[in-house]
């Protein structure tokens, strides 16, 4: 298939590098050029602007926030502009619900189509195709997407015809991940400043009662203090919070712990955060319990 693929990022260079590898015709474009370099050495041909990408049948995008989006999307030269009629965005960032849905609006008046592929996995789980792929859109264009989803993931679920949905279901997934992450770096210094080996007490919750990826992974991060470099940065995990609060106040549906998470990924900002990981915010509570030269 000839597609483009928009952002080269942590996510966004593993998914297309597995997109060239399955065989498909694609064109890369990320704001920064020199990112494009490694996927033209596999085989991919690097457009110098947006509109350069959005030849083919489908884009798919992998941005950073609603900023990156709304430029690459809505600006002069961009994909709303620039793609076909008939051709299909596929939009797999973690933007918000209102955002997804301006795009929706937008590419339906433009005569294109529109599917939203959201993503669950780190840059690890990209490069090695085993993201787990949240899609969300009409029936026959989630379906013209599903060998490329299947390419870059382990496993597709589809959600809604509406393909906001998969916006909010996504950050409904960040929100429950930082509530472990701020949960385990309690525990932890719990224990910790009770004298409690942390490594034996994390294979204790993970091979009985807690026996789940995102408390071996992140457990393990705040045990061996391990908050860089940042697969997901500490920005964008603020990011997430903020949009999943924003949706919770449309749909009047109050969510008073990521009011909590909010106000912790902000201390951990100001704290000089902003270059680790967002598991970093399971280091503060042992950081208030005056445990932070902990081993
Ligand atoms: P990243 O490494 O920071 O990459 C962000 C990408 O967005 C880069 O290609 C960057 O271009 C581009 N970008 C940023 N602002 C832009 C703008 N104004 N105009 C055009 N391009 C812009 O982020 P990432 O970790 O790949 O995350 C990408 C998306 O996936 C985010 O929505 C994130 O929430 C989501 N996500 C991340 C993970 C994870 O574990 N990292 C997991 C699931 C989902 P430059 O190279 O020029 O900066």
């Amino acid at each position: 298939m000839k597609i483009g693929f928009i952002g080269l990022g942590q996510m966004g260079a593993g998914m297309a590098a597995n997109l060239v590898k399955a065989g498909h015709e694609v064109t890369v474009y990320n704001r920064s050029p020199d990112k494009a370099a490694p996927l033209v050495a596999l085989g991919a041909t690097a457009a110098a602007h947006v509109a350069g990408a959005c030849h083919g049948e489908v884009v798919m995008t992998m941005l950073a926030d609603d900023r990156a989006v709304g430029d690459v999307a809505f600006g002069e030269g961009g994909i709303v502009a620039s793609l076909p009629r008939g051709a299909l965005h596929i939009s797999c960032s973690t933007i918000g619900v209102d955002l997804s849905r301006r795009l929706a609006d937008a590419h339906e008046k433009a005569g294109q189509r529109y599917v939203v592929a959201t993503v669950f996995g780190r840059p690890e789980a990209a490069a090695a195709a085993k993201l787990f792929v949240v899609a969300a859109g009409a029936p026959g264009a989630v379906e013209s997407s599903r060998t490329l989803l299947d390419t870059i993931g382990q496993r597709t679920y589809t959600m809604s015809e509406s393909p906001e949905a998969a916006n909010l279901v996504k950050l409904s997934g960040n929100f429950l991940i930082a509530t472990v992450i701020e949960a385990l770096g309690e525990a932890m210094a719990l224990v910790g400043k009770g004298g409690v080996d942390l490594h034996a007490y994390l294979e204790l919750l993970t091979s009985s009662l807690f026996n789940a990826p995102v408390y071996k992974t992140y457990g393990g991060f705040i045990v061996d203090r391990k908050f860089e470099p940042a697969a997901f940065a500490a920005p964008l995990g603020l990011k997430d919070i903020r949009l999943a609060l924003a949706a919770a106040e449309e749909l009047r549906v109050p969510l008073p712990m990521a009011s909590l998470l909010r106000d912790r990924f902000i201390t951990l900002l100001a704290q000089g955060g902003e270059t680790l990981d967002w598991s970093a915010i399971g280091g503060l509570a042992a950081r208030d319990a005056g445990e932070e030269k902990r081993k």
